[in-house]
């Protein structure tokens, strides 16, 4: 690196003859116990894994047997429902079509959770359901379970059903500049961010951690934190979010400049935290050929319990503890976790199609009608939402 003839210092980007030094540098971490607690877990993991059917979505089925087995005994009531009510926005399916109150907290959420609906609506039975439109769940366990879908819960903390989020259609988030309108269609980034990876060949990658986001979460500040001591480990900065007032709210530092997803691919080790709920981030980071770094495991959304640690990511423990030994883990046993990139990729790309995000919805809510106790009549005051 001296004479800035082989690679990058600053970036990290290594040159050929580092790389070769770096297939030796592994060798020697192969043969190093340090590691071997990881190496261990990646193992058992992948022995353990076994990846499931891609023609139907039962990977994720277990995920609708899970959420609904509380009402599996006595049925979900027309009372339990009315209680739901002021949670979130009253739907009804009859006789094919779509019914919904007129009041939608947020109006372009809504219509992303239509579009799937609407597409399957000729194969759906009578039903109806409250649906959350918020980030945050709306059914505790401390309290009786209420019949709601919630795109995110919290494992084991929540009796919210968990439905497919409108963002894999449209409703946000927006970001400004770099998505002013919402991330964009789940099937449009299943083909930009590829490309863009393309660009970026594992062995071209930068070797560090990368996170751009705004601070959702404080648990984010360590990760953050980290960058601003040890910037040759990881670049995490925080950018603006709608609520940005002043410094404070990015950890005393100004905000960085927002960077869209496609320009995280040139970055090995890719970031995913919590933030008000599950962060929409999360499934997108695979498409980079990057390997995910994914902290803590409480906040869900329907496709997380599918993926397994060590097999598709990284975890990291929720307060990122152990979060400098991973990313110096990862930068010393590169083959493997370039393997943990690939399987997590093949993953989204195998189980994470618009067609899986369509048979879930089927699935869902032919499982749930099954349970209604009573025969829906429509609310006449309602109007049918035609797309
Ligand atoms: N985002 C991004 N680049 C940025 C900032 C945000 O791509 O510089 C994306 C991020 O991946 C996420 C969304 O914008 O999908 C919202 O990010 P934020 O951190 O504000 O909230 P989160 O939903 O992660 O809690």
């Amino acid at each position: 690196c001296k004479n800035g003839s082989e690679g990058d210092c600053e970036t990290g980007k290594k040159s050929n003859d580092e790389k070769s030094k770096y297939s030796e540098d592994f060798e020697f971490s192969a043969s190093n116990k340090k590691w071997d607690k990881y190496s261990r877990k990646i193992e058992t993991a992948v022995a353990d894994y076994t990846d499931c059917v891609q023609d139907d979505c039962s990977c994720h089925s277990s995920v609708i047997d899970n959420d609904l087995e509380v009402w599996e005994k006595d049925g979900i009531t027309q009372q339990m429902l009315d209680t739901a009510k002021s949670r979130g926005t009253h739907y009804q399916i009859i006789n094919h079509k779509l019914y919904r109150e007129d009041d939608c907290m947020f109006p372009a959420r809504c219509k992303g959770v239509e579009h799937f609906i609407l597409e399957i609506i000729k194969k759906l039975p009578d039903m109806e359901f409250i649906l959350n439109p918020r980030d945050w769940p709306q059914s505790p366990k401390f309290q009786s379970p209420m019949p709601i879908f919630s795109f995110s819960k919290v494992r084991k903390q929540s009796w919210d059903i968990m439905y497919p989020a409108w963002t894999f259609w449209e409703g946000g988030p927006a970001v400004w500049p770099i998505y002013p309108t919402g991330l964009g269609r789940w099937d449009e980034q299943r083909e930009i961010i590829p490309k863009a990876a393309k660009k970026w060949p594992w062995d071209e990658k930068y070797n560090k951690g990368y996170f751009r986001g705004s601070r959702t979460s404080a648990e984010r500040d360590p990760l953050i934190l980290l960058s601003r001591k040890e910037p040759e480990l990881v670049d995490a900065q925080y950018t603006k979010n709608q609520a940005w007032k002043s410094k404070e709210d990015t950890l005393g530092w100004d905000p960085a400049k927002e960077v869209p997803l496609v320009d995280h691919c040139d970055h090995k080790y890719l970031f995913n935290f919590r933030g008000v709920a599950a962060s929409f981030r999360f499934k997108h980071l695979f498409l980079c050929d990057s390997v995910v770094f994914h902290v803590g495991e409480e906040w869900l959304e329907f496709f997380y319990p599918a993926m397994k640690p060590w097999v598709h990511y990284i975890p990291v423990k929720q307060d990122l503890s152990d979060v400098k030994e991973l990313l110096l883990f990862a930068q010393q046993n590169d083959d493997v976790v370039h393997d943990i990139a690939k399987r997590g990729r093949q993953f989204i790309w195998d189980h994470l199609r618009m067609e899986d995000i369509s048979c879930y919805w089927l699935k869902l809510l032919k499982q749930y009608a099954k349970l209604l106790t009573y025969k829906v009549t429509r609310n006449k005051s309602y109007k049918q939402i035609k797309g």
